[in-house]
């Protein structure tokens, strides 16, 4: 799971949830000037708009910043890199790296990366993304 503060869905938020745990990531696209964005909100965060829907996305994303967190809590695996995609679609999202050792050589800047959902409680599926082409390689999710 995500390090951390669990998110709390609200009622502005709760479909991108109930999507998550469907297994399909999406971002908020705004009618109004065809911005994309993520975190879901009510409105436009450029326009100001509430003319917005659910844009499902693709789930393919390049990474495109982390650190690598050392604060490993007493329960923890090992030092974790919180990262910041950018979705295909274009917002960039906060999330983990998965299937992939938790070290700058690994984690490479603009590496392709795909979309996994870790389902940590009845409300929250974090969905979370791995290197491209991971499952070829691994074993089956
Ligand atoms: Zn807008």
């Amino acid at each position: 799971m995500l390090r951390g503060t669990l998110p709390e869905p609200t009622p502005s938020t709760a479909w991108f949830w109930e999507a998550a745990a469907r297994g399909e990531l999406h971002v908020q696209a705004c009618d109004a000037c065809d911005g994309r964005h993520f975190p879901p909100r009510p409105f436009c965060p450029s326009c100001g708009s509430r003319d917005v829907t659910a844009l499902r996305c693709s789930g393919r994303a390049t990474l495109h910043s982390y650190v690598i967190n050392h604060m490993v809590p007493k329960d923890g695996d090992g030092p974790y890199a919180v990262a910041v995609v950018r979705l295909e679609e274009g917002p960039m999202m906060m999330t983990n790296i998965v299937d992939c050792p938790q070290t700058p050589e690994a984690l490479m800047l603009d590496m392709a990366l795909e979309v996994v959902f870790d389902r940590v409680s009845d409300t929250i599926t974090l969905p979370k993304f791995r290197p491209a082409g991971a499952a070829a390689s691994g074993e089956a999710a």
